[in-house]
């Protein structure tokens, strides 16, 4: 899809792009291709998708392209039109407009593959509540603004070490796949971006009834960066937060839950 094909589609519809939905759009077809490929490739069909925030469908309509099934859930509500339009007819595309910090989630997640280019503004969010499930998507596949893809990956004592990579890295093996320029949406928005590919880790260390309080207690420890884990949770453990690796944090966990 071109830059020129977004705008006559967006003025065909009397849109414009909306910056407080973090609506950028992907122009760049091979770039859109590559990133369904390394969503779906080497996992066996059939393939079920749960895609964010398809916006005019340059992934949509390549996932239907390849066989999947794909679930959307869409905020915006001319744009949700435009899709019902393209790929109504198609059985195996349902939309869902709406937010989806509130929508309802694809069940057993682990039969879902989870792909989209994410609204910055909700990806913290968003990304949270992905790791307080109970259970991990069979493989996600999103991008995020450069930073959040930073956090999710760091390892322990790097400055971009946090609850997002704790939490996360319980859960997922974590790679960024690809950086991404501005310049290859439209429009260009003022950061730049990563494709990040999360996969569930064989054996995770905590059970999925126990995530949420998991990510509770990582959540509060981080908030209190300066303090010492020791003095936060009254145990002999000298070292801060950022200083731990992930499999410390789980046995910490293991520990304190007795
Ligand atoms: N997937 C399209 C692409 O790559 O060109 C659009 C990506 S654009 C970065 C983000 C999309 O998410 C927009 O279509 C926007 O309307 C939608 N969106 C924003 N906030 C949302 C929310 N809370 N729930 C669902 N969709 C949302």
């Amino acid at each position: 899809m071109s830059i020129r094909e977004i705008r006559e589609r967006l003025a065909a519809s009397a849109l414009r792009p909306q910056r407080r939905l973090g609506q950028h759009f992907l122009h760049d077809r091979n770039l859109a291709r590559w990133i369904v490929d390394a969503a779906l490739q080497e996992l066996p069909g059939p393939w079920r998708v749960w895609e964010i925030g398809p916006g005019l469908g340059i992934l949509t309509e390549l996932l239907l392209e390849k066989g999947a099934e794909v679930r959307a859930i869409e905020i915006d509500r001319g744009l949700a039109a435009i899709l019902r339009e393209r790929f109504g007819a198609e059985a195996r595309f349902a939309l869902h407009q709406g937010d989806v910090l509130q929508a309802e989630w694809p069940d057993p997640a682990g039969e879902w593959i989870l792909i989209g280019n994410l609204p910055y503004s909700i990806s913290g969010p968003f990304l949270a509540s992905l790791f307080r499930r109970r259970a991990p998507f069979r493989r996600i596949v999103v991008t995020l603004q450069r930073e959040v893809a930073e956090r999710l990956v760091a390892a322990p004592r790097q400055s971009a070490f946090g609850s997002l990579s704790v939490m996360g890295q319980s859960l997922y093996r974590i790679v960024i796949r690809k950086r991404l320029p501005p310049s290859v949406f439209y429009p260009a928005p003022k950061v730049e971006s990563a494709v990040v590919r999360l996969e569930p880790l064989g054996e995770p260390g905590i059970p999925g009834e126990e995530r949420e309080g998991f990510c509770a207690f990582v959540r509060e420890s981080f908030q209190q960066r300066r303090k010492s884990l020791g003095r936060r949770w009254n145990r002999k453990e000298p070292r801060r937060p950022e200083e731990l690796s992930v499999s410390e944090w789980v046995e910490i966990w293991q520990e304190l839950r007795g």
